[in-house]
């Protein structure tokens, strides 16, 4: 008998209201069924945000310190339970464990973080022109926020976007990808053991369509934060416009790692290997391009070639395994159909095949890939493959790496690799991307400073840092007259 999972609506674990269900497979053996999950439908998702809307009064109420407790005691039963919620996840999303500690890991410093800004959540006063009277300004909350998450960091993303809502004073629904569901359940168990009341965060599980557009499409969720691909977040987008409401979008990516003959090749290589292959090339922040300077490019690929070959493949609850499967059939097809175009468009030097022999049968694994001689206009160069490819183009000198590096419709993550200050002060100026990382890979955000993109990657909005705020608040102007007489701003003049 196969485990079966709930949805948390108001305070109660139950299943869809139709009684439907979904598995949940180990994309490393799909012969482990990990559970049964509910397929929720618009009427569990109308359940939520009734409960959402039921609990925002008591929990916007609440002392903005006290809840900022509430999140600390969230962060230690992470930290108590990190292994266990690593096990899962590497269990249904595939990345290896090292990764699945670190997506949990990033879960416990957002809560630490968001705790703290329980005592700041600061405003402005500043002066005013007529006497007798005080301005500042405070954040409110907005009401229930819709969070809609993708599979690739189950812990890290919704507690992004989570404990942010919940510290300015917001009620949630989370609607986590049908590939990582139980992640999320191991999220809202330790949500309800802090202490947080019923019905401040809901669960409900389902696909985009039965459960997502009915989310972003209903009246009282006055936010939706939605990290995914870029034509999703414009199709949520379309349905947010005509409700005028609160928008975040965390899209997809084609970030590249520029690498000049000066820089430190070694270091330069271990970020590229990182970058491409950790996560299996399915992190936003991927690098699926290395824009190589000439004179070493040679060289570089030469090493780079051997060492992507001697990468561990294999289930990521192994210790000794470097890069797990894809999540998913779906995802392997997509790569597997780009190794087809790349071997029209480009030079194949290693990879480009799918592994299905021995311990390998039963999962979705394919081999780390690289491309040579790409054209910077090629489709491996420009569209998101989300995988173990990585397409390398050549540049000629520094500017030409940055004209490549940028023309993309993505901006999200970007990495320079140079001794020469001078250069990578220019390329912090002239990259355009939302991070930009110098002697360093293009993964390894830290929540402490503003995460996301340009371009198509998002609709100006950051997560993490203080300037997650932004998007879970609205700003109120408050003016305090004690003069007792009417005052007229830009009319009264004080002599
Ligand atoms: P996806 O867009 O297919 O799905 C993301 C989520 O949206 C899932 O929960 C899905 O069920 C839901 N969904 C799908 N269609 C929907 C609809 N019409 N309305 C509402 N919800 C809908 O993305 P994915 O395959 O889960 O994740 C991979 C993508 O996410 C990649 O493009 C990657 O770059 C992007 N990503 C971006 C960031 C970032 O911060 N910029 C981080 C991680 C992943």
């Amino acid at each position: 008998m196969a485990d079966r999972y709930l949805n948390h609506i108001g305070g109660k674990w139950m299943p869809a209201g139709d009684g439907e269900w979904f598995e949940n497979r180990n994309p490393a053996d799909t012969n482990d069924l990990i559970g049964l999950f509910p397929k929720s439908s618009k009427a569990d998702v109308d359940a939520a945000v009734q409960a959402a809307s039921d609990a925002f009064d008591g929990w916007r109420l609440m002392p903005a310190p006290k809840r900022g407790e509430l999140l600390y005691r969230l962060g230690e039963i992470l930290a108590a339970r990190k292994e266990e919620i690593a096990r899962l996840m590497t269990r249904e999303m595939g990345k290896i464990l090292k990764e699945t500690r670190g997506d949990v890991q990033e879960g416990i410093d957002t809560a630490f973080y968001a705790a703290g800004e329980g005592r700041r959540l600061f405003g402005d006063t500043v002066p005013v022109e007529l006497p007798n009277k005080f301005g500042m300004s405070i954040r409110q909350p907005i009401g229930v926020c819709g969070l809609i998450t993708p599979w690739n960091f189950p812990m890290a993303i919704a507690t992004w976007k989570m404990f942010p809502a919940l510290i300015c004073g917001n009620t949630v629904i989370l609607k986590p990808a049908s590939d990582t569901p139980a992640s999320a359940v191991k999220l809202v168990e330790a949500v309800l053991e802090a202490g947080v009341p019923a019905g401040v965060v809901n669960l409900v599980h389902g696909t985009g369509s039965g459960v997502g557009i009915p989310m972003v499409e209903h009246p009282d969720v006055r936010l939706i934060s939605f990290t995914g691909s870029s034509a999703v977040g414009k199709d949520i987008a379309t349905r947010c416009g005509p409700q005028l409401k609160r928008l975040s979008l965390e899209l997809g990516g084609k970030n590249a790692q520029i690498v000049m003959a000066d820089a430190d090749l070694g270091l330069a290589l271990e970020g590229a290997l990182w970058g491409a292959f950790g996560t299996t090339g399915q992190r936003c922040t991927a690098t699926s391009r290395l824009i190589i300077h000439k004179p070493i490019k040679e060289k570089f690929l030469k090493i780079l070639v051997e060492r992507a070959r001697q990468i561990r493949i294999g289930s990521g609850l192994e210790e000794t395994t470097e890069m797990g499967p894809l999540v998913n059939e779906g995802q392997l097809e997509t790569v597997m159909k780009y190794v087809e175009i790349g071997k029209k468009e480009a030079k194949l030097l290693c990879g480009g095949n799918r592994l299905s022999a021995g311990a390998h049968r039963n999962g979705w694994f394919y081999e780390p890939t690289i491309f040579a001689e790409v054209a910077p206009r090629a489709r491996i160069a420009q569209e998101e493959i989300f995988g173990p490819v990585l397409s390398v183009i050549d540049a000629s000198d520094l500017e030409d790496a940055i004209r490549i590096l940028n023309d993309t419709r993505y901006g999200l993550s970007s990495s320079i690799y140079t001794r020469d200050i001078n250069a990578a002060f220019r390329a912090i100026r002239d990259i355009e991307a939302g991070i930009t990382y110098v002697n360093g890979p293009t993964i390894g955000a830290e929540v402490q400073l503003p995460f996301g993109g340009v371009k198509d990657t998002g609709n100006g909005h950051r997560e993490a840092s203080h300037t997650v705020l932004d998007t879970f608040s609205e700003w109120k102007s408050v003016y305090v007259d004690y003069s007792g007489k009417l005052q007229k701003a830009q009319i009264d003049t004080v002599e």
